[in-house]
């Protein structure tokens, strides 16, 4: 079990699914008679997507990509993020809505927004589950944001504690 790696559940499953049910009614609505495609990065997002396209009512399309962060230290604060593995959707004239599991320094969903507003899609918006907004160092836009979180590392619910643990239905905060 994984009580010698949980300081505490954050988020208990049924609140996750509240809220995600709300984020899908709220993507319903803004997008009322219109189609959107929603990209998933890989893995951290899996679990919140397949979740949250449960609660939308407007045609969906998906599709994943893979980033991975360049370098250590200085050089990854400085947002060198390249495409591990890519779309393979054209996003001419679509509405595209990114899901992500966490906003944590910016750094990624800046340098992915940054790539996918090259290919031209009709609208761009992010959703995160979670947004650890404290650590924020680059302004990124968040349109559709589940939950506010605290200054500490989190799994479960899609999110990995060393690649472990991603299959929790619940948000953690993992023991230091
Ligand atoms: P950013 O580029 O915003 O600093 O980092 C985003 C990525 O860092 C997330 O997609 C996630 O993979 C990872 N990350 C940031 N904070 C946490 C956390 O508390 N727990 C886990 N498991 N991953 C995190």
């Amino acid at each position: 079990m994984y009580h010698h790696v949980l300081q505490e559940v954050l988020i208990p499953a049924d609140v996750l699914q509240q809220r995600i049910a709300e984020l899908g009614a709220e993507i319903s609505r803004d997008y009322e008679g219109e189609e959107i495609l929603m990209i998933c990065i890989l893995r951290g997002g899996v679990m919140f997507l397949t979740d949250l396209i449960r609660h939308i009512t407007i045609p969906v399309a998906i599709d994943f990509m893979a980033v991975s962060s360049y370098g250590v230290g200085a050089r990854q604060s400085q947002g060198e993020v390249r495409i591990a593995m890519d779309l393979n959707t054209p996003l001419a004239d679509r509405h595209v809505i990114l899901v992500e599991d966490i906003v944590d320094t910016g750094h990624t969903i800046a340098a992915v927004l940054e790539m996918l507003e090259t290919r031209h899609p009709k609208s761009l918006r992010v959703c995160s589950l979670l947004d650890k907004s404290v650590r924020r160092e680059i302004v990124v836009p968040i349109h559709y944001r589940g939950f506010e979180i605290p200054n500490k590392f989190v799994f479960g619910y899609g999110l990995d504690l060393d690649e472990h643990w991603r299959n929790l239905p619940f948000i953690g905060v993992a023991k230091t």
